[in-house]
């Protein structure tokens, strides 16, 4: 049964297998398989598969047209510069330092990252937008939905992903949005106080004069007296009534960076959980920075000596801490000999089993794929997976020895036992192998 799309389209490209059709009220553009549409015709009036809609649901028509600018790419990163991030991972472990960029593993991708960098673009385009032309309101939901479909196409196509996309989850990330806009605007979320009140620059590139360290500083306010104020936007939790020692040295960096970029240190610096609707202000005054600013320069001098060394260079550091969110676990033996003596027999997430392979079922319809596996203490566990997880899951043979780090153990409801699920394919170890790395 084919079902009318609601408003006018127009066909903006072509391809043997897909149109990429624009709808005239709105502006909303987005590709469909050919062998689902219909149209359009020269009335602009198309035909969709009715389980297509349902699956992959329109959004409303916005109540006005608005034309969004093309996404910016942000200015180049200067060569060598130490950033944040790179400078956290090496200094709580280095050997997770090596996997991310000497041996450049394939990084996970979560839903919540993705959702996240929505927010962020948004909130850096919004200000290219001609607010004369239409209500901010518009071109957030406008921006929102282009954003969200290519990230969402980025995490489908992911070798590694995480979880599983939520459509419904945009309405948080436009509340977020517009909850730092309103935010920014003094509480009066129109375009002329938008404007008054934007980022001087947004998704700021500032690096040391030396070019030993960088960051990207999401938006640098600067009020009637040249003062300067720098805002990180935070997708993720915020700690109630403390801030994460992580985000303080963020931030001390940033106001360092502030002041190489600028000439001057930034009155304040603050985070902005836009989740969680709060506003953190961090504390920090020059001897603060100076000693960070040490450090980290250190860490660059050590980085920049031990690059290119072969991976037993790099020491492993595992701990609960250090280890709960790496996605080097597959490849890392030291995080591997840590967890082996670790009951899996409980419930939880990130749990590790290790036994041989009694028997396996490949995934089916709506049945997952699974494996029958031996513990080393003599229990049995049914661990499955969906998707690629599933596919390798489904393909082990008897007897294989099987290592799989990162399981989530969970009371089954239907037979009341133990049972693991995978979600990452590259965490399923075959005879000392990553099963994955062989495909
Ligand atoms: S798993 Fe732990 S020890 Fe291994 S690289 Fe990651 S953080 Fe370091």
């Amino acid at each position: 049964m084919k079902e009318q799309m609601k408003g006018m389209w127009h066909l903006e490209r072509e391809t043997d297998k897909a149109v990429y059709l624009l709808r005239v009220e709105d502006n909303f553009k987005k590709w469909f398989p050919k062998k689902v549409v219909d149209g359009p015709n020269e009335k602009g009036s198309i035909l969709v598969e009715a389980w297509f809609l349902k699956k992959n649901p329109l959004p409303e028509i916005l109540e006005e047209r608005v034309n969004i600018p093309d996404r910016k790419f942000g200015g180049r990163w200067k060569k060598g510069s130490l950033s944040f991030s790179k400078a956290r991972q090496y200094m709580n472990c280095p050997k997770q330092y090596y996997f991310s960029y000497e041996k450049k593993i394939i990084s996970s991708v979560s839903t919540a990252m993705k959702f996240g960098n929505v927010a962020h673009s948004v909130l850096e385009t919004i200000f290219e937008c001609d607010l004369d032309a239409a209500k901010p309101t518009s071109y957030v939901k406008a921006l929102t939905r282009r954003d969200w479909e290519k990230s969402k196409f980025e995490f489908e196509t992911s070798e590694r992903k995480k979880g599983k996309w939520d459509d419904s989850k945009i309405d948080e990330v436009i509340d977020q949005v517009l909850w730092a806009l309103a935010n920014m605007a003094d509480g009066k979320m129109d375009s002329k106080n938008i404007k008054k009140f934007k980022p001087r620059h947004a998704e700021s590139r500032v690096f040391s004069k030396d070019g030993l360290l960088g960051g990207i500083i999401d938006a640098v306010f600067v009020d009637e007296n040249n003062e300067i104020k720098i805002v990180d936007y935070k997708t993720g939790k915020s700690k109630e009534g403390e801030i994460d020692p992580d985000h303080e040295f963020q931030g001390w960096l940033y106001a360092y960076l502030a002041s190489q970029e600028f000439g001057r240190l930034p009155k304040s610096v603050e985070f902005w959980y836009l989740g969680a609707q709060e506003v953190k202000i961090i504390d920090f005054d020059e001897d603060v920075i100076e000693d960070l600013v040490l450090s980290l320069k250190e860490t660059a001098a050590e980085i920049k000596n031990i690059s290119g060394s072969p991976e037993s260079s790099f020491e492993a550091r595992p701990s609960e801490k250090n280890c709960k969110w790496c996605d080097a676990k597959p490849w890392c033996k030291g995080y591997q000999k840590m967890v082996q003596d670790q009951p899996w027999n409980e419930e939880g997430y990130g749990k590790s089993v290790k036994g041989v392979v009694l028997d396996s079922a490949k995934q089916t319809g709506n049945r997952p794929g699974a494996a029958i596996v031996k513990t080393d203490d003599e229990r049995e566990i049914l661990i499955k997976g969906w998707g690629a997880s599933g596919k390798l899951l489904g393909s082990l043979k008897k007897e294989d020895s099987l290592l799989c780090v990162d399981v989530n153990i969970q009371h089954s409801d239907f037979s009341g036992n133990l049972e693991g699920t995978v979600n990452d394919p590259f965490s399923i170890i075959v005879n000392n192998k990553i099963l994955q790395e062989l495909m």
